[in-house]
Order: structure tokens, then sequence, then C-alpha cells
């Protein structure tokens, strides 16, 4: 049997759907459709046969793109293509391809274009669900324990060492990332900088070098971050940020002792790597699906709050102005969350 998968979601989903790759790859050729970001984050991964780019926000928009990319998925092959998100242009491709069956959620905006619809079980997580795709009516639920795979190559590692070693860190020096960004503004912990230097301050971490993952746009949090390390007298921050590729930051996550993250990209790519996690939920719950995967973890949330969840992202602002489901996060809560885990 050869599948394609179309999975031309948020770099989290693209995470969550290595399970479902992994699975396939058990009964033949793989062949996944992704967008230019998500593409190079499955360079290496054995489960994949090849990757077919769909840039449907440049260079392949409009019908000719659509065209385009179609003739590309239809040389593969595939007799079966999932439909691993909701859109109904990547459903409309599988379609164009020439790809007889095409499952998807029967929730999706393309399911029109599916010949067999999945539910969409909102109590499971999401890598779950995408594994269900693949599950024909009546056959066991996906298995409790999924866990998501990536896999960093020698470049990424090398690019890790290089800037573990322009800021002098040790081989065997404890590392604590802190992933402080998210595209949504809402789920950003704003306590971050109060955090790091709460966990040098403990005795468990005195020596432990911080580590600010992130994108280019997150250096000003990185460099509050790096403020509050100086503060303390501590060794410099590494920041990351905006110097390694996504594979490569998962690289840098291997080696850590333990991520911090909002629920944001970072840590799906933990849970790849089976970096023990604390995740701060805010204005989005773990319940939505999308919680950690290491086997060691833990979520720090507001379980008081009657607005929580609000969004199924975050909002842009808080719509009751106060954002209390972060702000009253209190770092102290986060540190001990952090130390149990690296008990
Ligand atoms: S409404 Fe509640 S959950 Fe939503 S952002 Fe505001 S405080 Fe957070």
């Amino acid at each position: 049997m050869v599948s394609a998968v179309l999975q031309t979601s948020f770099l989290g989903d693209m995470v969550l759907t290595t399970p479902l790759l992994e699975r396939l790859a058990g009964e033949g050729l793989v062949h996944v459709v992704a967008t230019p970001a998500n593409a190079a984050l499955l360079a290496n991964h054995p489960a994949v046969a090849s990757v077919i780019v769909f840039d449907k926000r440049g260079a392949d928009g409009g019908l000719g793109g659509l065209r385009r990319v179609a003739k590309r998925l239809r040389a593969v092959g595939a007799q079966r293509a999932y439909l691993a998100q909701g859109s109904s242009r990547t459903a409309a491709l599988a379609w164009l391809a020439g790809i007889p069956e095409r499952i998807g959620f029967a929730t999706s905006g393309g399911r029109l274009f599916t010949t067999r619809r999945v539910p969409y079980d909102r109590t499971l997580h999401h890598a779950a669900r995408l594994w269900q795709l693949a599950n024909p009516p009546g056959a066991p639920t996906a298995p409790a324990a999924l866990r998501p795979s990536l896999y960093p190559g020698a470049a990424e590692h090398e690019a890790m060492s290089r800037l573990l070693q322009a800021y002098g860190v040790r081989d065997d020096e404890p590392l604590v990332a802190l992933a402080p960004g998210s595209v949504w503004a809402t789920k950003r912990w704003p306590s971050y900088d109060q955090l790091a230097a709460e966990l040098l301050e403990s005795p468990a971490l005195r020596d432990a070098r911080i580590v600010v993952l992130g994108a280019a746009g997150d250096a000003p949090l990185a460099q509050a971050i790096g403020a509050a390390v100086a503060g303390t007298g501590g060794a410099p921050a590494v920041d990351a940020t905006g110097q390694l590729s996504l594979l490569g930051s998962a690289a840098l996550l291997s080696r850590c002792r333990v991520l911090v993250s909002n629920d944001s990209a970072p840590l799906h790519l933990a849970s790849a790597m089976n970096t023990p996690t604390v995740a701060l939920f805010g204005p989005t719950v773990p319940a939505l699906g999308f919680g950690p995967l290491a086997e060691r973890q833990s979520v720090v949330q507001h379980d008081a709050l009657a607005c929580r969840p609000c969004h199924a992202h975050g909002p842009v602002h808080c719509p009751l102005g106060h954002w209390r489901c972060m702000r009253d996060l209190p770092p102290q809560q986060v540190s001990e969350a952090v130390q149990r885990l690296i008990a």
C-alpha cells in the first residue's frame, strides 16, 4: 500500500502526525504533503519516503499552484490519502491528484472530497485522533501512549554544539530550557524572567544553565530572561532564539534536563525528544488535545478560573481584560513543578 498523508497545518500538528506516519510505514511507502516549514521537520524521518512541499500561501497559491502540486502528488502513485487537517483546499489536492481512497475527519471543511469520514473524537489527544484516521471501522482505538518522533541529523547536532560552545557550556552542564514565545499573545506566560531567577536560586539547579528557545522574534523575551539571570550572578543564559532550525531546536532539547513552555510548538518538539516538560496553559487547556506527551511531564494551569478555555488557540486579547489565566500563575509554583519533575 502506498499512502499519502496531507498535513498543512501548524508545526505542532505535524509533530503530532508522526505516530500516524510510523503506523502507515508498517504497511508500505508513506509520502507526506507539507508546508515548507513543516517539511523541514521531517528530514531524516525513517517513516517518510518523500515530502511534497505545498506552499499554499506562497509559490503554490491559486489554482495553478494547486494543479502543479497535484501533479507531483499523482506521480507518487498513492492509493490512499489521509487528510490530517481540515483545509478544503488541501483535501481538494488529494482529489485532484486522483487518489482513489481519501480519508478525513467528519468535521473537516474538506469532507466533501473524502471517501471515508472518521469521527473527530474530542476526548482524545490530537496525536491519537490523527492515528485513528488509519483505523478501519470497528478496529481498536489508539494506544494510550502515543509519542511523536523527530530525527535531528548530524548537521543539527553540530549547530547545537557550536551554539553551546560559543557560550562556554561544559559537556556535563545541566541545561534548563525555557520557551517563552507563542504566536498567540495570550498564551505567552509573562513571568519567565522571574522563573529563571527562581530556578537558579534553588539548591537543585544552582549549577544549571538557562537556555532560551524560540524564533527570532522572541529575542526580546530572551533578553529579559538573560538580564534576570545576570542579576543572580549565574552563568550567562544561552540565547538560542532564531539561532537554530526546528530540528536543531529538537537536538538542543534532547540535551536539556527539562523544558518549560507555553502551549506552543516547543512543547511538541520536547514530546518528540522525550524531554521532561512543564507546560503552562492559560486560555487553552490540555483537554483540547495538545498537552505534553513526554514520559515525564507536568501541567501548570489556573484550575479555578471558570472562563478557561476561552479559545481554541488563544485570543489576541483577553476578552475579560484581566488575563488572570496567565498573570495568576506564580513563578514559584512553576519552579516547584520543575524541581519535582527532575528530582
Ligand atoms: S477570558 Fe479567561 S481564559 Fe481567556 S484570556 Fe481571559 S483570563 Fe484567560
